[in-house]
């Protein structure tokens, strides 16, 4: 039996047919063999290793020239023309090679391993000049099989070694997809070792690329190699989501890593703020489990608690696990102003500094102005200065149309006059609503005209102007007057999303108004009087909200895990 190899390989395949130049020297190491194949991988880095019979060198510039000139098998003539291009291009298009990426492309789409592989023999066969894109698409289908004895998965490899003999140059893609290989052949180890020679070739690694190691480790309980992982994304600058910190909370509480967990909760505190129900259940096995009962400071340092709450913020002391003995772990639900239906301590609300929310207005101001005229957006900046400040921007569109199929002007003047019952001046809320909506159709109608006209008058609506995207007009108007935004749109797509995720959510929370309507009346949903994160409190219990669906009427389930209160304190 050979020993654990540190070396990543994959099948061998015959190089018989295609001899690497002598600029491309492989290294073989034996693979301990699950079939009759010996399992090898070309090396794809310098290496210094005993066992290698011949080196893989990093690409050179004659490699990628190589390369370059087998991703363009056709090329214009010197005196290229527009119409020659063209024609270069029809060509390509029509060529072996490109008429296969075509099918590979349908293979792909249909999840057709099967048909891929075959087309691929068959290019085998007649000699075809694949490049990155047909070995990318052959690779991601190999990978998509789950089943470790899989003939596909070692197809996998022998397609990865064909394209390292014929010197194409591999990229992010190409080790994702091989590493997801690896995984499936549950060998975690190789999917890591690839990671590591994918930052040899300068690829950057994505979050993606990580998985399969990091949840391979995960999987087998093997927890030291999972912070490996861990580790080696935090240093790639890979910043773990909710997905990542619920495998690494869950290998380290089943190997009773009380310490990784707290960190861990932590993280999941400021980078997810509210969990899935799969990491509630994960938080969950953790409090209730034998290690969780054993962990705490029996007695603590009180004002050094209560500075780690100062300094963090509130929400949070970061002192790690205090009490003792076993947790009370429920599912339950916050009253309205944030006290917990189980044990009673209230939540707290976790400020935005007012320095966040500027620099968040700025932002978005330079993302507005790429995106819109910026002559019209600095026209609506003057125009907010004149007649602001507001208590609410009501997103008009949206409000017109909610449970509605055509826009519906009483229901946003109804929505405009509740808003106005309640703000302290009496002061109507800035409607924004494009130009299109306050000249034709149901504008024309003389109430809606009317309406209109009053708002304009008083400095309440402003019209966006052709051509324009109304969603960065209402949300700049929010952000910057530091008032309440109503909508019913979560602002989920590409739009918000260009504004990041560390910011955004938590003006969100505090901001937004939702609304729903019974028998026509509206009710206005209001932001919660406390932050809906993950809240570790002064005297050690934690709350941990879980994601709600769109349902306003469904209230958010939270996990509270409490401890016997010591009298004392
Ligand atoms: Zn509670």
């Amino acid at each position: 039996m050979l020993s654990r190899r540190s070396l990543v390989m994959l099948p061998s395949l015959s190089l018989t047919t295609t001899r690497p130049s002598p600029l491309f020297f492989f290294s073989f190491t034996k693979f301990p063999s699950t079939n009759s194949h010996t399992l090898r991988l070309p090396l794809l880095h310098p290496t210094t290793t005993t066992t290698t019979t011949t080196q893989f060198t990093r690409p050179s510039p004659l490699f990628l020239f190589s390369s370059l000139s087998a991703t363009s098998p056709i090329h214009d003539s010197s005196s290229s023309t527009r119409v020659s291009r063209k024609a270069s291009r029809k060509a390509h298009r029509e060529s072996p090679e490109g008429l296969l990426k075509l099918k590979l492309d349908m293979c792909s789409k249909h999840g057709d391993v099967v048909e891929a592989l075959r087309l691929y023999d068959e290019a085998l066969r007649d000699g075809l000049n694949l490049v990155l894109l047909h070995y990318n698409v052959l690779l991601y289908l190999c990978s998509l099989d789950r089943n470790r004895g899989s003939h596909v998965l070692n197809r996998g490899f022998e397609i990865f070694q064909a394209m390292v003999v014929n010197k194409v140059v591999p990229n992010e893609a190409t080790f994702t997809s091989l590493a997801r290989i690896a995984a499936a052949k549950e060998d975690p180890e190789m999917a890591f070792d690839l990671i590591k020679k994918m930052k040899g070739f300068g690829i950057v690694p994505k979050l993606r690329s990580y998985g399969p190691a990091l949840f391979g480790f995960c999987e087998k309980g093997m927890a030291g190699k999972a912070y490996e992982v861990d580790a080696d994304m935090v240093e790639a600058g890979v910043v773990a989501e909710e997905a990542e910190l619920s495998a690494i909370l869950k290998v380290s509480g089943v190997c009773n890593n009380a310490h990784k967990v707290y960190e861990t909760m932590h993280r999941l505190r400021a980078a997810v703020r509210q969990v899935s129900e799969t990491t509630a259940g994960v938080i969950e096995d953790w409090f209730k489990c034998d290690e969780a009962k054993k962990v705490g400071l029996e007695n603590w340092d009180v004002s050094k608690v209560r500075e780690g709450v100062v300094r963090g913020g509130g929400g949070w002391h970061g002192q790690g696990w205090l009490g003792s003995g076993e947790w009370r772990v429920v599912r339950t639900q916050m009253d309205g102003t944030g006290v917990c239906q189980s044990c009673g301590e209230k939540l707290v609300c976790i400020d935005i500094d007012p320095k966040e929310t500027e620099n968040f207005a700025s932002s978005l101001t330079n993302v507005a102005c790429q995106r819109e005229v910026k002559a019209d957006f600095v026209c609506f900046q003057e125009w907010l200065q004149r007649h602001g400040p507001f208590d609410a921007v009501v997103d008009g569109a949206n409000v017109g149309l909610i449970n509605q199929h055509s826009f519906k002007f009483s229901q946003l003047n109804m929505v405009v006059k509740k808003l106005r019952q309640m703000s302290p001046s009496k002061r109507l809320p800035l409607v924004i609503l494009h130009k299109n909506r306050v000249t034709g159709g149901p504008a024309q109608h003389p109430n809606n005209k009317k309406l209109l006209e009053h708002w304009k008058n008083s400095g309440a609506l402003y019209a966006t102007p052709l051509g324009s995207n109304d969603d960065w007009y209402w949300l700049y108007a929010a952000v910057s007057g530091k008032c309440l935004l109503v909508t019913n749109d979560e602002m989920r797509d590409h739009l918000f999303q260009l504004l990041g995720t560390s910011f955004f959510p938590r003006w969100k929370e505090k901001h937004q108004i939702r609304l729903s309507f019974a028998q026509r009346e509206p009710t206005l949903h209001m932001p919660p009087p406390y932050s809906i994160v993950i809240q570790e409190s002064e005297k050690g219990s934690w709350h941990v909200p879980t994601i709600t669906g769109d349902d306003l009427e469904t209230p958010r389930q939270w996990l509270c895990a409490t401890r016997p209160r010591d009298t004392s304190l």
